[in-house]
C-alpha cells in the first residue's frame, strides 16, 4: 500500500517533469524558428509505398536447387528500399525486413494503416516445366483492365521487363489475398526459379539490381 502510494506520487512527479520540459522546448522552438519557413519552395510531399517480400520464416515459398524464394525476394525488397532512399517523392515501408513470417492479412492491413498509395508484393515463380521463363505481374481475380491495381501491375511489369530484358509474360489474374484491400495492389513474379538460365540470373547481383531498379521505376511511373 505504502509502496503503491509512493509509486503514484513518483509517477505524478514524472508527468509534471515531462510537462515542464515540453513547455520549455515549445518556448525555445517558438522563439527561434521563423514562420513561414525560409528557403526553397515546399517540395511535394512524399507518398508512402508498401513493399512486401513474399513468404518468410517457416514459409520458404518455392525451393529449387537449394535456393529459397523467401531469401531472393527479401534481398530484392531491401534493394528497393535502399534505391528509393534517393527518391524524395516516395517513402518505402517493408512488411518484413528479415526472415520471419507475417500474416497475409496483416501485410495489407499495414499498408492501409500507413495510408500507402500502393502495395506491391515481390515473388519468384516456379513451374513443373523448366521451359517456362520470364516476368509476370499478378492482380487479384476481380480486378479489370483500367482499374488502379491493373495500372500498377502494368507499370511494374513494363519497367521490370525493360530493365532486365526478361520474357514478358504480362499481367495475369489470380485468386489472391490482395482482395483484402482496396488499395492499388499487385504482385510481381520476377522470374522462374525452375527456369535454369533465370535461376542463375536471380542469383546474380547485377541482375538483381536491375530487377530492383525496374520495380522502383514501375512504382514511380504509377505514382506520377
Ligand atoms: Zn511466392
Amino acid at each position: 500500500m505504502l509502496q503503491r502510494g509512493y509509486a503514484a506520487a513518483m509517477s505524478k512527479l514524472g508527468v509534471l517533469a515531462v510537462a515542464v520540459f515540453a513547455a520549455l522546448v515549445a518556448l525555445i522552438v517558438a522563439s527561434s524558428v521563423p514562420w513561414p519557413p525560409l528557403g526553397d519552395p515546399v517540395s511535394p510531399r512524399a507518398v508512402v509505398v508498401v513493399i512486401d517480400a513474399g513468404h518468410g520464416g517457416h514459409d520458404p515459398g518455392a525451393v529449387v536447387a537449394g535456393i529459397e524464394e523467401k531469401d531472393v525476394v527479401l534481398y530484392l525488397a531491401l534493394r528497393v528500399l535502399a534505391l528509393a532512399e534517393a527518391e524524395p517523392r516516395v517513402q518505402v515501408l517493408l512488411t518484413r525486413s528479415g526472415d520471419y513470417y507475417v500474416d497475409l492479412r496483416d501485410r495489407v492491413r499495414l499498408a492501409e494503416e500507413v495510408d500507402a498509395v500502393l502495395y506491391l508484393s515481390i515473388h519468384a515463380n516456379a513451374n513443373h516445366s523448366s521451359n517456362i521463363c520470364g516476368v509476370e505481374t499478378w492482380v487479384h481475380d476481380a480486378v479489370r483492365p483500367g482499374e488502379s491495381s491493373w495500372e500498377l501491375a502494368e507499370r511494374v511489369q513494363a519497367a521490370v521487363v525493360s530493365t532486365t530484358g526478361a520474357a514478358d509474360r504480362g499481367v495475369l489474374r489470380q485468386p489472391l489475398y490482395l482482395r483484402h484491400t482496396d488499395l492499388p495492389a499487385a504482385l510481381v513474379e520476377v522470374g522462374y526459379l525452375t527456369c535454369p538460365q533465370e535461376r542463375t540470373l536471380l542469383l546474380d547481383r547485377e541482375y538483381r539490381e536491375r530487377i530492383a531498379i525496374g520495380i522502383v521505376q514501375g512504382i514511380l511511373d504509377f505514382v506520377w
